[in-house]
């Protein structure tokens, strides 16, 4: 007779560490030779994998959320400072909301997390394969990217219709029209053929303006041809090296710039965080009256769950009052 395990531990997901040396979870800036240029290329495995786990979204829904994520790392690690960049969806489509958002402690160390809201009876009709507009893209939605330095600091909001066929096209209309920047990227967000496990990744590059007054004429023509070949080889790049453990960042920045020439800056690297706390949801039940307390108490305990990472923490009733 074989011994069988009992059966929770049996049901508790399988967490693989990355291994030693591994090349996920990071940002790569580079700049191409010679080109007034800059991009940025990112890469994730497990951090996208643990996060879109901790909910048990349909896969169209999880690819969306993972290719927000990666836009997220790679805005994120655009900041100078210690801060939040938040990227939020909202529409009247059957995802009606979804959050993505990347901290900064300025150790070079991102932290994401990120969740969706879903209208399950809606999601439903859509089918298998529900289209990016289908899902969360409609004449009413918006992306909005928020940009928040701490307490008594400026807060940065932009936003952009959430028109397109995919989240890149959002990404990139963003870019135009609040950033005058123009921008081409890609995202994409699959699972491993071979683990199951979700990852996602992504590229992007910037067409940078150049600060000379008088000369801008004179490069408009050149410059324009240069930045039409860096985004021609960016869009060159297949899905599968976007994605690919086995392709290093820096090889594919080399398959796709090496002609050109292509230097790479110090990485920002990611991990998986949530900044949920006992004490802070504390302080949001205490905004609660006698009354509502009550309704919540299930079995003499009021249980809060953190949207992003799903944890439930529990509380008395006397400690949601706060005695
Ligand atoms: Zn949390």
């Amino acid at each position: 007779m074989v011994d069988m395990p009992p059966e929770d531990s049996v049901q508790r997901p399988i967490v693989v560490p990355d291994p030693e040396g591994s090349r996920d979870n990071e940002v790569r800036p580079f700049a191409i030779e010679g080109m007034d240029v800059r991009g940025r290329a990112v890469r994730l495995g497990t951090v996208t994998d643990q996060i879109l786990s901790d909910h048990n979204y349909p896969d169209p829904v999880a690819r969306i959320l993972g290719e927000l994520l990666t836009l997220a790392s790679l805005l994120g690690s655009i900041l100078k400072f210690d801060g939040i960049v938040t990227l939020q969806t909202k529409s009247k489509g059957p995802v009606p909301m979804m959050v993505a958002d990347f901290e900064t402690g300025g150790d070079g160390t991102g932290r994401l997390r990120g969740y969706a809201q879903l209208d399950a009876k809606r999601l439903a009709t859509y089918g298998k394969n529900p289209s990016f507009e289908g899902l969360v893209g409609n004449k009413d939605g918006y992306l909005a990217l928020t940009i928040d330095q701490g307490a008594d600091m400026d807060r940065y909001q932009g936003i952009v219709d959430l028109a397109g066929a995919s989240l890149s096209d959002v990404a990139r209309n963003y870019f135009m029209s609040s950033e005058q920047t123009p921008t081409e990227l890609r995202l994409s967000c699959e699972r491993d053929a071979v683990t199951g496990n979700w990852r996602s990744g992504g590229i992007m590059v910037q067409h940078l303006a150049r600060g000379e007054v008088g000369q801008q004429r004179i490069l408009d023509r050149e410059t324009k041809e240069q930045w039409e070949r860096a985004s021609i080889l960016m869009h060159s790049v297949k899905e599968a090296e976007l994605l690919d453990p086995a392709l290093d960042l820096d090889q594919l920045l080399y398959r796709l710039y090496h002609e050109d020439g292509v230097r790479v800056f110090e990485s920002a690297h990611l991990v998986k965080g949530c900044r949920c706390e006992r004490e802070r949801l504390l302080a949001v039940l205490g905004q609660f009256g006698e009354d509502e307390i009550n309704e919540m108490v299930k079995d003499g305990k009021i249980g809060m769950n953190c949207q992003f990472c799903n944890k439930t923490f529990e509380f008395t009733a006397d400690e949601a009052r706060g005695q």
